[in-house]
């Protein structure tokens, strides 16, 4: 009795139902404030509460060391691209970047203006399918950092593990994977997600940094990139996304409440088999060009043989309550983004319209 679909988006992205009502039933009246979360003011008991209950909960969850930084920052993933080497570099310092997919490319692009940027190693004559091997990697011998993508959104490209740079700190993008998995905090500078793929609306940007690394941030740096404005101030420097930050906190509940991040890596790792197992017992049907053993658990890129049939698919999927399934514009085909909320229904309803559709059209 429900007009919710499957959301196959890559972000903004599904949210956990019972959240999103949660959400809806505290919407007019904020328990006992008289108002909703939007109207409140940023600096008053209420919303410090929910800011202080939204931070505690993920340090709980990702076992965030005391002398780590929680930021809840605005202007999306897309900002950080800048501010991490404003904040961490001189002009003229080497950092290096490994490049996996579309979305690191970017972050290093970006960094050109304020360092001295490498890319190290590239998948893009690959079409980005692969993560090298750490062992030959060529690292530069005073890079500040080491900037890696966690798990590339567009190409379905995730790390299975983090190497130790043998220079400078890790920094990771982990916009699309944010809070799947257990993730060793202590490897890395510095962690930032955007919040709109598995925990929350867009519109937080959530940053994750070692509290030594501040305070170094280069003249230029406009005070809204600076860290240490952040840091100083808790978050509240000026006014924050507080209703985004609000429906993170929810989200975080709603992870603790399901054991924790080992239990939430559990349920992903059985949707992402369930679909790459209908993809891969296709007899060629389907197909997903990712590295078997650096396929992401979030983003499932697949191609049909029959690239005639592609926007059939798309659309009897839509009919059945299943949408946002076509690929990105660079790489074609279809693209399913299985987040933490995709719940294992929908994945299960998308395997069983594959294989009808595949019977259907042979
Ligand atoms: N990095 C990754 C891995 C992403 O998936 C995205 C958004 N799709 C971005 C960065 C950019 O994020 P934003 O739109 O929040 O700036």
């Amino acid at each position: 009795s429900d007009d919710r679909v499957f959301n196959f988006a890559a972000g903004p992205a599904t949210l956990p139902a019972h959240v999103i009502k949660k959400a809806q039933d505290e919407l007019y009246e904020w328990r006992g404030s008289g108002m909703s979360v939007m109207e409140m003011s940023h600096r008053g008991k209420e919303f410090l509460s929910i800011i202080q209950k939204a931070e505690s909960d993920l340090r709980t969850l990702l076992n965030i060391p005391e002398d780590y930084a929680v930021l809840f920052l605005q202007g999306g993933a897309t900002t950080q691209f800048a501010a991490i080497p404003l904040n961490l570099c001189k002009p003229d310092d080497p950092v290096d970047y490994l490049v996996t997919g579309s979305w690191g490319d970017k972050a290093f692009k970006e960094a050109q203006k304020y360092c001295k940027p490498k890319v190290i190693w590239s998948g893009k004559s690959e079409k980005y399918t692969k993560i090298p091997s750490f062992d030959g990697l060529e690292q530069s011998p005073d890079a500040k950092y080491f900037h890696i993508c966690a798990n590339e959104t567009i190409h379905g490209v995730e790390f299975k593990d983090y190497l130790t740079p043998r220079n400078g700190i890790l920094i990771a993008d982990m916009s699309s994977n944010f809070c799947s998995k257990p993730v060793d905090v202590t490897k890395f500078g510095l962690i930032y997600a955007g919040a709109q793929k598995n925990v929350g609306p867009c519109g937080v940007t959530i940053v994750i940094v070692r509290k030594g690394l501040i305070g170094n941030a280069q003249a230029i740096t406009p005070v809204m990139l600076d860290y240490k404005t952040h840091v100083d101030n808790n978050s509240l420097y000026n006014t924050p996304p507080s209703f985004c930050i609000y429906m993170c906190g929810l989200v975080f509940e709603d992870l603790l409440a399901q054991g924790g991040l080992k239990e939430v890596e559990k349920k992903n790792k059985k949707k992402a088999e369930l679909l790459y197992n209908a993809i891969d017992e296709s007899n060629g049907f389907y197909r997903c060009p990712v590295d078997r053993s650096v396929r992401s658990l979030m983003n499932v890129p697949f191609t049909l043989e029959r690239s005639d049939v592609e926007a059939e698919f798309i659309k009897e999927a839509a009919k059945e309550k299943m949408v946002q399934l076509k690929g990105h514009r660079s790489v074609g085909g279809m693209r399913a983004s299985i987040y933490n909320a995709m719940p294992l229904a929908g994945v299960e309803k998308l395997v069983a319209f594959m294989k009808d559709f595949q019977a259907r059209h042979t």
